[in-house]
């Protein structure tokens, strides 16, 4: 590679703490050279901080910064990382060093923060060592039946109710949702129950209604990659709960989070809802392969959806309790007062009673594998 530089004492550089300026690149940029941190020592300044953030943004790059309890790290976010700038970055004052990382998202690695990340939704942790468990109807039908949900899930232990007010159909004949009647039906749920709802916002321009209301934002299967809907909820900092998409990789899953999170909102909580295969048998795959991976790739909290995963209420218990062994942080269950008569997803819904038989079975396999 070929570049030219010249080298000037700290005191007559740009300004920055940097002993180097910005060298006069003649080479396009590495691919691999896409992704990197900036670790610094411990004990650095603010103003070292300052300059690196500054040189970053001479190239049109963000840094991202994440203060942990040992060490502070900036994230580069941008397009592309000229090849020379880790080698500047490392010239820097208060820099221990700059590190590649390998995967395409950065914000959601764990190479940039390496503790979970917990996110609070009114007092209930979501990661961190906890076990969520989000229950109530696929759809919100009508009072007697988001009340009567709400109490029975409350009852058996649920620490959120979930219920779709926008309803994201295969079919448009088939029934679509309550809309805002629906969010109001959850926020009367919630004032009688004190559990937070959990709800699915499928338009950027539904974003701010949603919010209104809903304590967790749901981002469905069909619009992981709905990405100025992602940057719309990352712009509102609330609990954005991320379905997997139904044929989307993990890599793409994790990006789709990386969008939010690049808007400043860290409260992501990755849902491993099954797959599509060559499976016809079950609605969908549950890929558990993606719940151990994504939590050792990210230090999100990732929970797990049996209800879609599987289509059948009778698989639900079984993949409920072997997603907790695999290591989830949580699961979201479909839970109807009377499935035969849902209005969307009843032979997937569990009844009150096996949900309830459920409940001490989930905290003992918790039980058994957190030690
Ligand atoms: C739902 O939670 O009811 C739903 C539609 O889920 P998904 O987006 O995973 O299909
Ligand atoms: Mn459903």
């Amino acid at each position: 590679m070929i570049l030219m530089r010249q080298i000037v004492p700290a005191a007559i550089t740009n300004g920055t703490l940097c002993r180097v300026p910005a060298p006069i690149l003649t080479q396009p940029e590495k691919e691999e050279d896409r992704s990197m941190i900036v670790v610094m020592q411990t004990g650095s300044s603010q103003a070292d901080i300052d300059a690196v953030l500054e040189r970053l943004k001479e190239y049109n790059l963000q840094g991202h910064l994440t203060i942990g309890a040992e060490r502070t790290v900036v994230a580069v976010v941008g397009a592309t990382i000229p090849p020379t700038l880790r080698e500047e970055l490392e010239y820097c004052n208060g820099v221990k060093e700059t590190v590649r990382i390998t995967q395409p998202y950065k914000l959601v690695s764990r190479e940039v923060r390496p503790h979970d990340t917990i996110v609070d939704v009114r007092g209930i942790k979501v990661g961190g060592g906890s076990t969520v468990v989000i229950a109530g109807p696929c759809s919100v039908e009508s009072e007697a039946q988001i009340m009567e949900s709400a109490r029975v899930v409350r009852e058996a232990g649920a620490s959120m109710l979930r219920g779709g007010a926008f309803k994201p159909r295969s079919s448009p004949y088939t029934f679509r949702g309550l809309g805002e009647l629906g969010l109001q039906l959850l926020a009367q749920a919630r004032d009688e129950t004190g559990l937070p709802i959990v709800t699915e916002v499928m338009t950027p321009t539904d974003v701010e209604l949603v919010a209104r209301y809903a304590d967790v934002l749901q981002i469905g299967a069909r619009n992981m990659q709905n990405y100025q809907l992602l940057e719309e909820v990352g712009r509102t900092g609330m609990p954005v709960l991320l379905k997997r998409g139904l044929s989307a990789t993990i890599e793409e899953w994790l990006l789709s989070a990386e969008y939010v999170i690049a808007q400043g909102n860290p409260n992501v909580i990755l849902c491993e809802r099954g797959i599509r295969t060559f499976e016809t048998a079950t609605r969908n795959t549950m890929d558990l392969n993606a719940v151990a991976l994504a939590k050792r790739r990210t230090h999100l909290p990732v929970i797990v959806d049996p209800s879609h995963g599987t289509g059948k209420w009778y698989l639900v218990p079984p993949l409920a309790l072997a997603s907790i062994a695999a290591g989830a942080d949580g699961l979201i269950m479909e839970v109807h007062p009377d499935p035969d008569r849902a209005k969307s997803d009843g032979g997937q819904s569990l009844n009150p009673e096996n949900f309830a038989a459920l409940m001490p079975k989930i905290a003992a396999v918790a039980a058994a594998v957190r030690g």
